[in-house]
């Protein structure tokens, strides 16, 4: 069957262009995939195919979910930027974990005293970020206390490339915490636990992040109290 008569566009938009493979999602059995077109630093590419309905688009090209995200996150001028490994788990990481805090972080950072009547709690999208002597590449999401004088106080959850497991949370400038998600420290030690347990553990991490942040905001309140800054 021709879809497409002469004088038509040639290839149709990315979102309606019908492919030859099997679709990645679970239990869609369409053939008319299109391959993701992510293509990591290494110039592997990601071995997924998606139909019209499961993919995702981004600038004209199709991607799967989770890359997706990855090319969304960076900002225009990192276009250039080499994307990271395809199995890399940083940018998809930092993005579930921030979701989860994301009302904790709020209701911490509205009760501090930093908060003032005049500040507005912004929160920043996931993005790639250089730390570092070393420069390493990071993926962050942040929430900022800030007025017309600037930033009062910044909340960061970030994971490094190179240690894609290990979830760091900044108060300010300083580490708050620094912790592996129990899902992934159960992968790692072949541990299998009922939905139970598992919902207890991940709620007990969520718990320990919100904690370390309310402490971490406190102390840091203390300190510029103490240096006459607030
Ligand atoms: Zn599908
Ligand atoms: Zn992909």
């Amino acid at each position: 069957m021709r879809l497409f008569r002469r004088g038509e566009p040639a290839q149709p938009a990315a979102a309606a262009q019908l492919g030859t493979l099997p679709c990645s999602q679970w239990q869609c059995h369409e053939a008319t995939g299109l391959p993701c077109t992510y293509v990591d630093r290494r110039r592997r590419r990601c071995s997924t195919a998606w139909c019209p309905e499961h993919r995702d688009v981004v600038d004209d090209r199709v991607y799967c979910r989770r890359h997706a995200g990855i090319v969304r996150a960076l900002s225009p001028i990192q276009e250039s930027t080499p994307l990271p490994n395809i199995d890399n788990r940083a940018p998809s990481l930092v993005d579930w974990i921030a979701r989860d805090i994301d009302d904790d972080v709020r209701a911490a950072l509205r009760a501090t005293p930093f908060a003032s009547e005049a500040s507005e709690l912004v929160t920043d999208p996931v993005r790639l970020v250089f730390v570092g002597g070393e420069r390493q590449r990071a993926w962050e999401r942040s929430w900022r206390l800030a007025d017309h004088m600037g930033v009062a106080i910044k909340v960061t959850v970030s994971v490094e490339e190179r240690n894609d497991t290990e979830v760091l949370i900044r108060v300010g400038q300083n580490l708050a915490a620094r912790m592996v998600p129990p899902w992934i420290e159960q992968r790692q030690r072949g541990e299998q636990l009922s939905p139970e347990e598992d919902a207890a553990a991940r709620r007990r991490f969520r718990e320990s992040i919100a904690t370390a942040v309310i402490e971490a905001l406190a102390r840091e309140h203390r300190v510029r109290e103490e240096q006459g800054l607030v």
